[in-house]
This record gives structure tokens, C-alpha cells and sequence, in this order.
């Protein structure tokens, strides 16, 4: 397939060197200019976008995304598809998508999960809306992009299940991270303690797969000085997101917004930047009660 790949950053030039290894043609557009081996550079994202079957985009945020889909969107030939797969705003991607629909083109939202390890090895899972039709399309490019593609529904069912899953990561981490806080006051060991939520009703993939403890539970970002992984700012990112999207479908949502607000001070105005967001748990553990917690 001929494919136009634009925002070839620490996602997007991964995932674009492997379908260009894979042997379909890719030619790619970034206002940073970063060489991908096997692709072609283009002079802006028209020129990528130009006889491409399917433009792919891999971009900071929605406006952003808003702002080259006005680009790429006249360029694109009849039946093409653009298939987003940066984690933006469910009402973009809706907007992007009926702005392609009408431009009589084919529109996928495609967020990824799997971080920056698995653009790089090929082991990313999409989570996609959009039609039927253009899922099909863009299918064997997501079976080399990654391991998994789940078609969610209609346009913005992928950011949905995007934003839905990291709110509930966001949410566990933190109640796994003041677990861990309390029973050290507690004087419990926090081994003991993994070993017993790890196999009772407590247990989650924070604390199964990614423990915030250092030395406990599998080799996580804990183990290495709380290096990202994925950095505090980016679930910050995405529990703003979910708290945005919550606003537009007037969903209550105490417990993503209370996170988000925890988020925030770590990111904001602690020293929570740069850091993996599993550092809640020094944050935590170096706290004592606030006065006046009932
Ligand atoms: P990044 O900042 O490394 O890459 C974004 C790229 O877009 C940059 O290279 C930038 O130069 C380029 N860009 C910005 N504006 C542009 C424009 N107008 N035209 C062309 N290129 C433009 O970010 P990333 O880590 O690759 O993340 C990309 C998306 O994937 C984000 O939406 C992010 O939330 C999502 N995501 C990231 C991770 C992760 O672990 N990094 C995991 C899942 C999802």
C-alpha cells in the first residue's frame, strides 16, 4: 500500500519504519524533519498525503490534528482512508471524521496502548472507530503496527475506550500507591503486602504488572529511579481527557476527577514531571495527613 505518515516522533517513527520495513511505500511528514529509515520525506503533509491509500497520523494533540487534517484532507484521493492513531479529544476525532466523510474519504480514530516499547517492537493494540469498511482497509497495517486491533464502533469509539481504560489506570495507581503508603505506616512489609493483594480482590495491573514498589512485584520503572515507562505528564494528559469528555457527555466521574487533580499537583507543581506516573508512591508515602480529613 502507499501510505502517508505524518508526526514521526517517539510513537509515530517507529510505527512508520516498521511498515516501511514491512515493504509497503511510506512517505512521511514532520515539521521536525527526523530521518525514519525506509521513509521517504516529504516538503508538508499534502505531499505525504498525496496518492496515499491511507494517511496516517501520530500527532501531539486534537488541534493539532484539526489543524493538518485541514491540510491533508483536499490532498487525499477518493476512497483513501485517514486513520488517526495520536490519543486526542473524542469530539476531534468525531469533528476529523465527519470533515473526511464528507471529502468522501473513509476516517478511523485509532489510539494505541503499548508505549513507545511496543511502537518500536510491533506489538502495539488499536483501539479503532470508524466504519466497518475503512477498518478492513486499514487492517493488515495495524497487524504490522502491532499485535492487537479492536474495532470499538462508530467514529470516536476508540478514544472512548482509550480515555475509559486510562481513567481507570489512573484511578488504580493512585489507590495502589496510598495502599502501599498506609501499610507502611502501618509497619506491614511491602512484599507481604504484594504478596497478599497480588492474589486477593485488591489486585490490579498496577500492582500486578507495573508495581509502584521498588524490589517488589515484577521489574517496573520503580526498579529503575521511577524513569518513564509512561511519564506522570502523559496520564495527566489523559485523565484531562477523559475529565473533558465527561463534561461534553455530562458523565459523573468523582474518582477521575479527583485523580486528575492529584495529577495535576504531581505534574504542576511538585516534581512530578519527567517522572513515571508510579512515583505517586514516594509522592504518597513522604505525606502525612492533611489536616482536617475526616
Ligand atoms: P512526540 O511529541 O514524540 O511526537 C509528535 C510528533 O508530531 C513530533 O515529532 C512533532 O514534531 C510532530 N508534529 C507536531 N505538530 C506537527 C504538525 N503540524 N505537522 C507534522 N508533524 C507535527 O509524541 P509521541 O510520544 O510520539 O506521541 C504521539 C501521540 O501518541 C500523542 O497523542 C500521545 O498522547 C500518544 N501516545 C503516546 C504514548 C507514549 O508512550 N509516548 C503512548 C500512547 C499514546
Amino acid at each position: 500500500m502507499k501510505v502517508g505518515f505524518i508526526g514521526l516522533g517517539n510513537m509515530g517513527g517507529p510505527m512508520a519504519r516498521n511498515l516501511a520495513t514491512a515493504g509497503h511505500e511510506v512517505s512521511g511528514f514532520d515539521v521536525a524533519a527526523p530521518d525514519v529509515e525506509g521513509v521517504t520525506p516529504a516538503l508538508s503533509a499534502a505531499e505525504a498525503a498525496r496518492d496515499a491509500d491511507v494517511v496516517i497520523t501520530m500527532l501531539p494533540n486534537g488541534s493539532i490534528l484539526r489543524s493538518v487534517a485541514d491540510q491533508v484532507i483536499p490532498a487525499m484521493k477518493p476512497g483513501a482512508v485517514l486513520c488517526d492513531c495520536s490519543t486526542v479529544d473524542v469530539d476531534s476525532a468525531r469533528a476529523v471524521a465527519e470533515q473526511a466523510g464528507a471529502a468522501g474519504l473513509g476516517a478511523l480514530d485509532a489510539p494505541v496502548s503499548g508505549g513507545v516499547g511496543g511502537a518500536a517492537a510491533g506489538t502495539l493494540t488499536f483501539m479503532v472507530g470508524g466504519t466497518a469498511e475503512a477498518f478492513a482497509k486499514v487492517k493488515p497495517l495495524f497487524d504490522i503496527m502491532g499485535q492487537k486491533a479492536v474495532h470499538c464502533g462508530d467514529s470516536g469509539a476508540g478514544q472512548a475506550a482509550k480515555i475509559c481504560n486510562n481513567m481507570i489506570l489512573g484511578v488504580t495507581m493512585i489507590a495502589t500507591c496510598e495502599a502501599f503508603a498506609l501499610a507502611d505506616k502501618l509497619g506491614l512489609d511491602r512484599q507481604k503486602m504484594f504478596d497478599v493483594v497480588s492474589t486477593s480482590s485488591g489486585y490490579s495491573w498496577s500492582m500486578n504488572a507495573y508495581c509502584p514498589a521498588p524490589g517488589v512485584g515484577p521489574v517496573s520503572p520503580a526498579d529503575n529511579g521511577y524513569r518513564p515507562g509512561f511519564a506522570a505528564e502523559l496520564m495527566l494528559k489523559d485523565l484531562r481527557l477523559s475529565q473533558q469528555a465527561a463534561d461534553s457527555a455530562d458523565a459523573d466521574t468523582p474518582m477521575g476527577e479527583l485523580a486528575t487533580r492529584l495529577y495535576t499537583e504531581f505534574v504542576e507543581r511538585e516534581d512530578g514531571k519527567g517522572r513515571d506516573f508510579s512515583a505517586m508512591l514516594p509522592r504518597l508515602a513522604a505525606r502525612g495527613r492533611p489536616a482536617g480529613t475526616a
